[in-house]
């Protein structure tokens, strides 16, 4: 095995125990998430094993995406003793996440207090052909002694989630059916309220001979342990086999007999073998994925790192699933999927890598149910689908959490951030215009369509005073602010919903009427109905004066306190102006993230420069960006307006807020709303791609004055685009290639 050349590593150089690296380098493939810990599992690590969609509650506030347990373990003992790395001098180190092959590397060469010296050096990876296949191979070379050496390659049963808060711990799955067979060990995971059981098994193959070989079954402590006595200076290699299987797909009966067969096959296939077809998958998903950017290098791999995780996270093969705001690299809001999937990150999927964008779509399909049941229990029609979200599409929101100074606050937005609902809609559009996949729209598409838009005209209030119709009491994408009436966003993308909903309405009828009386008929959708949706549309209160064309956020918004941003941290990221009560936001106008201004990046044909430039002028200054989504539509934004000052600043922000952590709480997971939020400001805002009325795609591209160029590739309606962006009067290339998407 070979590294890949520096634009494609992230490295670390000093042996450390980082919460930060072990998010950095978790390793996953959509299915499977596996923080980068050490193989050892020290004490003061924060392991993480996820599996997609296995979540618990128990006595917790609210479900959480569980943590399994451990499978990578492998700890060396020389003559019964630990060799513990912690206890060590470390003579040489270093660990990679090579993301062109999609593994993590380490090497390490430890001299313990006797003096011997042992090198290990290996890799593993998370199959990206074969999902439910994890592996692993690691060298060891005693390079001075002759000692005898045990290898322990162990499954940890005990880990816990939020291991670091007393308060919060939970373990939220037994061990059950745990087997040390011959060459394998085994174990059921069952999580305690649902019963899910996660299937794990793990089966090692050493390239020598050994002294003493046997399985160990301890409970909650499974492993399999190898003695060899070494010769001087001879590497033993050894290779660890997991196979990982759940009753989410495989009948509980059959897991242990199917899990057996896929351990056997992965055996008989071989390291090589999986490692090979591993890499080509990556290979294929980098050809259209990859962005270069010459001239910058660190842009470069920044961006890289953030298409990296967003191509690893994707799982096209399961419809059930979707994206959590932390990825599967952390705990961090619980496993919870938001709008963050569907606006921030699905760009991504539709212009590279469409097969998952749909995936993600039919998780929505499949919630649709519980999001007509949670319509009902708040005396409305349609669909409402969760702010935050987990494995059946209930609202998962907690009630309660802490604001700044760490008092108890009553969380409001499961209550009424509404938006995600229009947001859903959105992305609906976005896909199909992208794809043309009319098989997709006619058979659920549309349906989430339809109850998305008749979720909004009962939820829109009439004010017969005004005679217009209203949405009070909401939360829009700004946090800061809660119980406003008339969001601009969340009114403006409701009235949209609608409206794209009866043009859709209409075309179906037209083009494919026999389908399109299938749906209205599941849904029971009249020609009354209809009308009232266009009048519900149409009165449907935007609070926007053209002539002024300053747009406030919501009413009332403009009479509140007014301070701006004017001092800048030593990250370039805004100070809190002088005299804020932090406790008290909704009486200020700063803001947490784009608001007004994100709308205006959803649907940019329906702004005109001015009322952009006059927006993006105002609420820039108000913007305090405390929230990861933020610095990247302000990137877009101002590219837009023609002020390019700030963009690049802003892109970096959001492109390294993982790998220099930032926003500080990268231990937590990954800023997967960030990762897209990155992509965004490279596509739309350097690269100036937009879809016009007619759908024709156009780019109208801007670089930073040091890039020499940026390419990159999108697939729009079955068309693969090469793009190249050059300084030399700014030119783009534009290759029509085949595309077998
Ligand atoms: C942001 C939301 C986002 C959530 C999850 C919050 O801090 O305000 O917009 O959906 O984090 O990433």
């Amino acid at each position: 095995m070979m590294l890949s050349e520096e634009k494609w590593i992230i490295e670390q150089d000093k042996f450390e125990v980082s919460p930060v690296k072990e998010t950095l380098f978790t390793l996953t493939n959509g299915y499977i998430g596996v923080r980068g810990t050490f193989e050892d599992l020290f004490y003061n690590e924060t392991p993480g094993t996820y599996v997609a969609g296995i979540f618990n509650k128990l006595e917790s506030n609210v479900k959480e995406l569980v943590n399994l347990p451990y499978f990578w373990g492998l700890r060396i003992y020389i003559k019964n003793e630990y060799l513990n790395p912690l206890n060590c001098k470390i003579l040489e180190f270093k660990r990679v996440l090579d993301m062109k092959q999609g593994i993590l590397y380490k090497k390490i060469r430890l001299k313990d207090s006797r003096g011997r010296i042992t090198k290990i050096e290996g890799f593993r990876f998370i199959s990206l052909k074969r999902r439910n296949l994890a592996l692993m191979r690691y060298s060891i070379t005693p390079e001075n002694y002759k000692d005898r050496i045990t290898i322990e390659s162990f499954i940890d049963g005990n880990t816990i989630n939020t291991s670091n808060n007393p308060k919060e711990k939970a373990k939220h799955y037994i061990l059950e059916n745990t087997l040390a067979l011959e060459n394998e060990i085994y174990v059921e995971a069952i999580t305690r309220d649902k019963k899910n059981i996660v299937s794990i098994i793990s089966s090692n193959d050493f390239n020598d001979k050994f002294f003493y070989r046997n399985t160990k079954n301890n409970i909650n402590f499974l492993s399999e342990i190898i003695e060899i006595d070494p010769e001087n200076g001879k590497s033993y290699t050894i290779t660890n086999y997991i196979s990982v299987l759940t009753s989410r797909n495989i009948k509980k009966d059959f897991l242990y007999e199917k899990n057996m067969e896929e351990i056997k096959k992965a055996r008989t296939l071989g390291f090589d073998k999986l490692f090979e077809e591993h890499k080509e998958e990556y290979d294929k998903l980098w050809k259209i994925a990859d962005i270069k950017i010459e001239g910058d290098k660190k842009a470069d791999k920044a961006l890289r790192y953030n298409i990296f995780s967003l191509l690893s996270l994707a799982n096209p093969e399961d419809n059930f699933v979707s994206i959590g705001a932390k990825g599967l690299h952390g705990e961090g809001y619980k496993g919870h999927v938001f709008w963050d999937t569907e606006i921030y990150m699905l760009p991504f999927y539709i212009y590279e890598y469409p097969e998952a964008a749909k995936a993600f779509l039919m998780y929505r399909y499949n919630t649709l149910k519980k999001a007509r049941e949670n319509a009902m229990k708040n005396g409305y029609k349609g669909a409402q689908y969760p702010w935050e979200s987990a494995d059946t599409g209930e609202e998962e929101t907690p009630k309660w959490g802490e604001d700044y100074y760490g008092n108890k606050v009553r969380i409001w937005t499961g209550d009424i951030e509404y938006h995600i609902t229009a947001d859903i809609a959105f992305a609906i559009r976005e896909y199909l215009r992208a794809t043309d996949d009319w098989n997709f729209f006619l058979n659920y598409g549309a349906e989430m369509f339809f109850e998305t838009a008749r979720f909004w005209v009962s939820r829109a209030e009439y004010n017969k005073a005004k005679d217009r119709y209203e949405i009070n009491e909401v939360i829009g994408p700004d946090e800061f602010h809660e119980h406003v009436n008339n969001n601009f966003y969340t009114n403006y993308l409701a009235k949209w919903n609608i409206l794209q909903a009866l043009k859709y309405v209409r075309f179906l009828k037209e083009n494919y009427n026999e389908q399109y009386r299938k749906i209205v008929e599941k849904i029971n959708l009249n020609q009354d109905e209809l009308k009232k949706w266009e009048i519900v549309a149409n009165k449907l209160f935007i609070p926007w004066n053209k002539e002024s064309h300053l747009i406030e956020q919501f009413e009332g918004y403009f009479k509140l306190k007014d301070r701006t941003i004017s001092e800048y941290d030593e990250k370039n990221m805004p100070k809190w102006p002088k005299n804020v009560d932090l406790s008290k936001l909704n009486d200020y106008q700063l803001i947490k993230q784009a608001d007004v201004l994100m709308l205006m990046h959803l649907l940019p044909e329906d702004f005109d420069f001015k009322t952009k430039k006059i927006n993006f002028e105002y609420y820039e200054k108000r913007t305090m960006h405390k929230s990861s989504l933020s610095p990247s539509m302000y990137a877009i934004m101002g590219l837009a307006i023609g002020d390019h000052s700030k963009a690049y600043e802003y892109f970096m922000r959001t492109a390294l807020v993982d790998l220099e952590n930032n926003q500080g709480n990268t231990a937590l997971g990954l800023h997967a709303a960030s990762a897209g939020g990155t992509w965004q400001a490279a596509i739309y805002g350097f690269g100036g791609m937009y879809i016009d009325k007619n759908e024709k795609i156009n780019f109208k591209p801007w670089l930073p004055e040091h890039w020499k160029s940026m390419e990159f590739n999108i697939i729009y309606k079955k068309k693969l685009i090469n793009v190249k962006i050059t300084q030399n009067n700014i030119k783009t290339i534009e290759k029509i290639l085949p595309c077998n998407k």
